[in-house]
């Protein structure tokens, strides 16, 4: 039995069958590629739904965590740490917002996201005591929690976890004419993915985000974008709301936050939001931790310095010109932004998914027929031919 053989063996035995894992085992990695314990060499094309946006152990990112290492791990908010001002600072600067509050994982900065926004709506609205109401849209993601399954239109999430949490109402992605029929007095906020990743990288019609943003506004309702998945220059911008030059009151940030590295996520949001929250009211023990933030600053460094929202704009408008030539009658439609792209087909997706990886190119489908194509974003341009050659080859067999 191979090591490969033996590490799924043991998972399928000893794990909760939460996942569907593709039959490979990655002990190595370094940029786009990745190995497994008998030395086959894959590139990968997901880039962990996009935490690794800085590429597999980035080495400006790997010295600090190494030297951070070195220095103190955890503190817990108890006490200051040396790293969480600075990295406060330079969150706030990139996204230009007054502050922020750090948490671990994306589904934690959604909590937060949503506390905020409903002490926000008792507190500065004038929304009576628990009558806030947040809006949401079909087809989202927004993570594995009780508040984020809550907010999921998908039964699968949902089926056996109840009750759910009250107070959200879903409109249908990218439909304005439904969000001003759901917005009420005791709206909260309006939470969207500028582009919905989970779906199968789904864009709205061009000018619904921001007409969804003035309405918010009118309305006195807090427009967030959650873009732990599209955001951090993903879509070819440091923040896909760029897209359509909407400033939304609080950005959802998380995966390549951390550079593949270490977990961390965050809300950053203006002061007469964030400041609702007042000790004792949120928290958690490894949010803001030294570990994280210097992390975090190195993962940021490298994707202003190596301008790879720019290079996620060239490269994914090289890469989706080729794959839109493809012609093959599976195909519905090739769609996306920047290095984030879906190709969906007409039938299921999962059997193009396990012949890409015979040849070596590591994708994962995403709600049955879609291949999600998301390289880390340091990909170059004769990495992303090889790609391509291979994708060819599956579709033109
Ligand atoms: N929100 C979006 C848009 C996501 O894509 C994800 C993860 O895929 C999450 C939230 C949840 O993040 P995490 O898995 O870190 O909890």
């Amino acid at each position: 039995m191979t090591v490969s053989q033996n590490v799924i063996e043991q998972t399928e035995k000893f794990g909760a069958p939460n996942y569907h894992p593709l039959p490979i085992v990655i002990s190595e990695a370094q940029g786009v590629w990745v190995k497994d314990p008998e030395g086959n060499k894959y590139m990968d094309m997901l880039s962990a739904y996009s935490a690794v946006n800085q590429g597999h152990r980035h080495p400006k990112i790997i010295q600090a965590l190494k030297d951070q290492a070195d220095r103190v791990t955890l503190t817990s908010r108890a006490f200051h740490n040396d790293q969480l001002g600075p990295w406060y600072e330079m969150i706030c600067e990139l996204s230009g917002k007054d502050m922020a509050l750090p948490m671990n994982t994306g589904a934690e900065a959604v909590e937060t996201a949503i506390k905020a926004a409903r002490r926000w709506a008792y507190d500065v609205k004038g929304v009576s005591e628990n009558q806030a109401e947040i809006i949401a849209c079909n087809g989202n993601f927004h993570g594995r929690t009780m508040a984020a399954v809550s907010l999921s239109s998908d039964p699968d999430y949902k089926r056996g976890f109840g009750p759910m949490l009250p107070g959200i109402n879903l409109i249908p992605y990218g439909d304005i004419e439904a969000l001003k029929s759901a917005i009420t007095p005791n709206t909260a906020a309006f939470l969207i993915e500028p582009i919905q990743g989970e779906a199968g990288i789904v864009i709205p019609p061009a000018g619904f985000m921001k007409a969804a943003r003035e309405l918010c506004r009118e309305n006195n309702v807090l427009f967030i974008a959650d873009e732990i998945q599209a955001g951090l220059c993903r879509t070819g911008k440091m923040f896909a709301c760029e897209w359509e030059d909407v400033d939304p009151d609080m950005y959802i940030l998380g995966k390549a936050l951390g550079g593949g590295v270490f977990p961390i996520s965050c809300v950053v949001a203006n002061k007469e939001i964030l400041e609702v929250f007042n000790p004792g009211s949120h928290g958690s023990t490894f949010g803001g931790n030294p570990m994280a933030c210097a992390v975090s600053i190195a993962s940021l460094d490298v994707l202003v310095e190596e301008k790879l929202a720019e290079r996620s704009e060239e490269l994914g408008n090289y890469f989706k010109d080729a794959l839109t030539k493809i012609e093959h009658s599976s195909i519905k439609e090739v769609r996306g932004r920047g290095l984030f792209i879906g190709m969906e087909l007409n039938t299921a997706a999962r059997p193009f998914c396990e012949e890409l990886k015979e040849l070596g190119l590591l994708c994962k489908e995403t709600h049955d027929t879609v291949i999600r194509f998301a390289p880390p974003l340091v990909i170059t341009k004769e990495e992303l031919d090889w790609a391509i050659e291979k994708i060819q080859k599956v579709f033109n067999k």
